[in-house]
């Protein structure tokens, strides 16, 4: 089931150096970048139906249609390499096992967008990714692909990385912006958009790692070949991180739209221990649960998971078996947003610190019905009513699992510890 697109240099020894990753295909292809008009490098992505591989999967090339003409301002492309959201870990190979894939993308990018300075946002925590891409764009520099003449040609890319300092809420673009503008990392609202007004309020693209490293390929081969790959609606592959109780957790790069539950079971080797599976988090920490019921029916692109009410997210798939106490997993994803809210808006910065309290109260055998069913309406009073969505990406799964597991929280209610037991 796998394929080797965006990793077939995961495992070649050295392919983070430039020699090797040179002798193995990269920038190979950037006379034909620059022989081509960067409106149909912008057509050859839109036509490839790359979608964005941060999370919101919205179309890259229609992004980069958004830039206005002519403001006589200049262009910004931003690398969200921020990766914060929890059970997502797939960029990080491509930073350290082939961080000239994500340069050569950086390249093609700013060709088709027109802009020259590119800043690729890193988390904070990532130490040896970032010293691994600096190694890699220090490379590029002075081998001539990044600088003033990329490959000899009159075109001028500079990359900066800015590392973050921990804080999940940079991942979201506009905070992320803020954050290297060296202001507090708070989102702003939209409209505008980044790519009408962005950094410095100039137009900016905010592209994710993956989505930036899958130029490469389809500038080489094309959008027909990416598309041979995946769906009508998502095509190409996804680097999937497989985690949880699986018996061969990792990451794992797959075409769009296999059946979810013979990818668990093939590729990552089942539910561990011979258990059973309670639910499947589909996308990262942000993405509602499915129950095993509907795991059986879903496939792994963007329009099943809509389908099946919830999302297909950063490709963080975890795998719950039935020895989860959901309440305990509520509390501990509660506590994780209501810790990295920026504190802006009210709904979030106190809502979420309400439904940590609750849900402790719960947990601690203190809970009413009543409580259980206050949860799950602050779930749809928080949610949308904020500038960013930090606290949707919480109510969201939050509401899912009261609507599923709701019997687990009953029995904290009702009970006993052999009742607790009994609703696991
Ligand atoms: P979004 O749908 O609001 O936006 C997606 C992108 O499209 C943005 O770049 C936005 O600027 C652009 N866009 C949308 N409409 C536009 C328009 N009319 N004009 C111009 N540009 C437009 O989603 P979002 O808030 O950026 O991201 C949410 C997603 O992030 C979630 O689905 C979640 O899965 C994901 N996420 C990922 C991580 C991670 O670590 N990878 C962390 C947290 C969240």
């Amino acid at each position: 089931m796998e394929v080797k697109i965006l990793s077939a240099k995961f495992d070649i020894e050295g392919a983070n150096k430039l020699e090797v990753a040179k002798q193995h295909g990269a920038y190979a292809n950037l006379d034909r970048l620059f022989s081509m008009e960067p409106a149909d490098v912008i057509e050859e992505v839109k036509k490839s139906g790359l979608r964005g591989r941060g999370g919101a999967g919205f179309p890259s090339g229609v992004k980069w249609g958004f830039l206005p003409k002519d403001t006589g301002k200049p262009v910004y492309l931003a690398v969200n390499s921020d990766e914060s959201e929890p059970a997502t870990f797939k960029d990080r190979y491509i930073l350290v096992r082939d961080p000239h894939m994500l340069i050569e993308g950086i390249i093609i990018c700013s060709y088709a967008i027109g802009s020259h300075d590119t800043y690729i946002y890193i988390r904070g925590e990532y130490t040896t990714q970032v010293k691994e891409l600096q190694a890699a764009i220090d490379e590029a520099y002075e081998a001539g692909y990044l600088g003033d003449k990329v490959a000899g040609h009159d075109f001028r890319v500079d990359v900066t990385v800015h590392r973050g300092a921990g804080a999940y809420v940079c991942g979201e673009e506009t905070a992320l912006l803020e954050s290297i503008e060296g202001k507090k990392g708070q989102p702003r609202s939209k409209p505008p958009f980044p790519a009408v007004a962005g950094l410095y309020d100039c137009p900016t693209i905010i592209n994710n790692v993956q989505s930036i490293a899958s130029l490469p390929y389809i500038i080489e081969n094309g959008a027909d070949a990416y598309r041979q790959y995946g769906t009508e609606k998502s095509p190409g592959t996804h680097l999937f991180g497989i985690s949880g109780h699986v018996e061969k957790p990792g990451m794992y790069e797959l075409p769009l739209g296999l059946p979810l539950l013979e990818v668990l079971e093939k590729v990552a080797g089942g539910v561990w221990k011979g258990r059973k599976l309670k639910g499947v988090i589909p996308g990262g920490s942000s993405t509602p649960v499915l129950t095993p019921e509907e795991a059986k029916t879903v496939t792994l692109d963007y329009e099943s998971m809509a389908q099946h009410k919830t999302m297909f997210g950063s490709g963080g798939i975890v795998v719950l078996d039935e020895t989860v106490d959901i309440v305990k997993l509520v509390k501990n994803l509660i506590n994780f947003y209501h810790h990295e809210s920026c504190g802006q808006c009210t709904p979030c910065r106190e809502g979420l610190g309400w439904m940590k309290k609750i849900t402790q109260k719960i947990l601690d055998g203190e809970g009413t019905m009543s409580d259980v069913d206050l949860l799950r309406e602050l779930c749809d009073n928080i949610e949308m009513k904020t500038v960013c969505v930090l606290s949707a990406a919480c109510t969201m799964p939050v509401r899912s699992y009261l609507d599923k597991f709701r019997h687990e929280f009953e029995a904290y209610v009702t009970a006993d510890e052999s009742s607790v037991a009994e609703a696991k």
